[in-house]
């Protein structure tokens, strides 16, 4: 586009902050200030995102211009160039054609994001302001005090203060309703072997309008070779859309989240999760809207307690607490690596071909679709990734990639923290290390493998058996003083000599063949 005038206040608007209550839009004023907004080749491809995800913002972004243009703010809105342009070149053009006397901007969602305007507003000799994103419940200051005053900063009790503090789920004498802070022990069913008898259930698939049809070309053509199958491309683009979506969440499937919230089956992606990760990062979506939905859905008899508080604890406690560590640690976070694991990123991770059930599924429907629920990304890629030793950054920069909701804030802690325990414990009390029989009892994923979960040496070793065991061997030491593993490691210190060196030798044909295609 051609650069407009000058401006007095020039407000950027990152693809992840489409909020037009957003503060970076407080005392806009039409007559003097412009909307700022860009599609960069360059950012899009900074990892090699899935299709659905640089679509995604691509498409969402335009949208929400189209909303600020309907209420008559100025907006430059910069489309994609042939060029691979960065957004600080684009914005550095914009700067010498509107010459305005600020950049105002929501606090950015990634430290390298804030770091580089930062750069740019002191090289052009301009004043930045960057104010606090009131999308979230809290904010990166009142975590450090909070952190700050505490040996362990785990998130239970992160939760615990702020479901006091923002009086959600509380009885009027300051007590949790139903007597507990958490219903955990409801929340690990899983459909047994066989399946659920009345099926699964449906979610909402947005058919794509105009605009979003313009992006998915656009998409297709310049990043052909990235991961991405756009012909299921469904997901919310527009606030309303995102509405839409959560109503449908809270009406069919909230009632079961909770029970079935850590099971997988074999090709259902999505079972009773909500999908909303996207349009709330995008900020589509308001955290206190969805709070209060689903509050209101508990109030009125339509969803048990362990459902609902299941479903707070992930957006009031996680989503709040996995962005207070990430701004109370970065930038040195990225690059911790207490378990010393230095291995490759597996190259299977990219094109999901690998025999075993469990990681064929879940890399098949994250690669095409740009979506895994929890339980997948942290016990089945992130579990394993962590069991082979691959390195957490690798493994990061992975995750970024692939999934529609990622934005370094979120992605980052979850990552190396809780499912690589690369930060030595800040945010989990143990690594997450399980055996197949993990995966076993959660999925009907074993059944159509050709390795048995009860197996760790043979040649129908399971990966996951095989490696928890050879993990446990090869961490004795460094993780020896933690009260949490005890009793794992009370149980690998059974294994006679000769089974945990038969153990270490299938380990390293494992290592040496992650994706098994060799193996079996
Ligand atoms: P639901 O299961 O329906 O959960 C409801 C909401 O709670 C989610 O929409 C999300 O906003 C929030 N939530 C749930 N768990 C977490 C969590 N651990 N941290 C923060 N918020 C949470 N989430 C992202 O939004 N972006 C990421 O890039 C991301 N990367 C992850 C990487 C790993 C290795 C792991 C283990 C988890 C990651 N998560 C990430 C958290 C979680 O897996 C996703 O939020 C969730 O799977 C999104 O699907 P959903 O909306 O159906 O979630
Ligand atoms: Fe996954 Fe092991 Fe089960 Fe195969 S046997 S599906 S590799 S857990």
């Amino acid at each position: 586009m051609s650069h407009p005038g000058p401006c007095r206040n020039l407000v950027v608007v990152f693809g992840d902050q489409l909020d037009a209550g957003s503060s970076a839009l407080d005392g806009f004023d039409s007559d003097q200030d412009l909307v700022w907004m860009a599609e960069s080749a360059v950012e899009a491809a900074h990892v090699w995102s899935n299709k659905h995800r640089i679509a995604l913002f691509f498409s969402s972004m335009r949208h929400f211009a189209e909303e600020l243009k309907r209420e008559g703010k100025p907006i430059a809105y910069h489309r994609m160039a042939k060029e691979a342009v960065s957004l600080w070149e684009i914005l550095e053009g914009s700067l010498s054609a509107c010459r305005p006397e600020r950049i105002i901007c929501a606090h950015p969602g990634e430290y390298r994001i804030l770091q580089g305007l930062k750069d740019l507003s002191r090289k052009a000799g301009l004043e930045l302001v960057v104010r606090d994103d009131r999308h979230f419940l809290d904010d990166p200051a009142s975590f450090v005090q909070w952190a700050g005053k505490r040996k362990q900063v785990r998130m239970e009790y992160y939760y615990r203060m702020m479901r006091i503090r923002h009086d959600i789920l509380m009885t009027g004498e300051g007590k949790p309703i139903g007597g507990d802070w958490n219903y955990d022990k409801a929340n690990r069913g899983s459909f047994g072997q066989k399946g659920p008898t009345g099926g699964f259930p449906d979610s909402l698939h947005f058919t794509p309008d105009a605009i979003t049809r313009e992006v998915l070309d656009l998409v297709e053509s310049r990043f052909h070779d990235h991961p991405g199958d756009l012909r299921r491309f469904g997901w919310p683009v527009t606030r309303s859309q995102a509405l839409e979506a959560l109503d449908d969440f809270i009406e069919h499937r909230l009632h079961s989240f909770g029970n079935y919230q850590d099971a997988m089956w074999r090709g259902q992606p999505y079972l009773y999760h909500s999908l909303l990760s996207a349009s709330l990062n995008l900020k589509l979506l308001n955290p206190r809207e969805v709070i209060e939905k689903a509050v209101a859905a508990f109030e009125s008899g339509r969803v048990p307690l362990n459902s609902v508080e299941g479903f707070v604890r992930q957006i009031l406690g996680w989503r709040e607490y996995v962005r207070g560590i990430y701004w109370w640690k970065m930038p040195d976070y990225v690059d911790l690596n207490a378990l010393e694991a230095h291995e490759p990123l597996p190259g299977f991770y990219w094109t999901g071909e690998t025999p075993y059930a469990c990681l064929a599924d879940t890399l098949g429907q994250t690669l095409d679709l740009g979506y895994a629920h929890h339980i997948q990304r942290l016990m089945i890629t992130g579990l394993y990734a962590m069991l082979l030793g691959v390195d957490p950054k690798a493994l990061h920069e992975w995750y970024l990639a692939v999934y529609v909701d990622a934005v370094e804030w979120v992605e980052l802690p979850n990552t190396l923290g809780m499912s690589q325990f690369g930060d030595g414990g800040i945010m989990a009390s143990k690594p997450y290390a399980a055996s197949g029989k993990y995966i076993h009892k959660m999925s009907n994923y074993c059944q159509d493998c050709p390795a048995d979960p009860a197996e760790s040496t043979g040649p129908r070793a399971c990966p996951f058996t095989t490696l928890y065991w050879d993990f446990l061997i090869r961490n004795r030491e460094r993780l020896r003083d933690n009260p949490r593993l005890a009793l794992q490691f009370k149980n690998s210190d059974r294994l006679a000599g000769d089974r945990q060196e038969a153990i270490s030798h299938r380990a390293e044909q494992v290592r040496s063949d992650p994706s098994g295609k060799a193996l079996f």
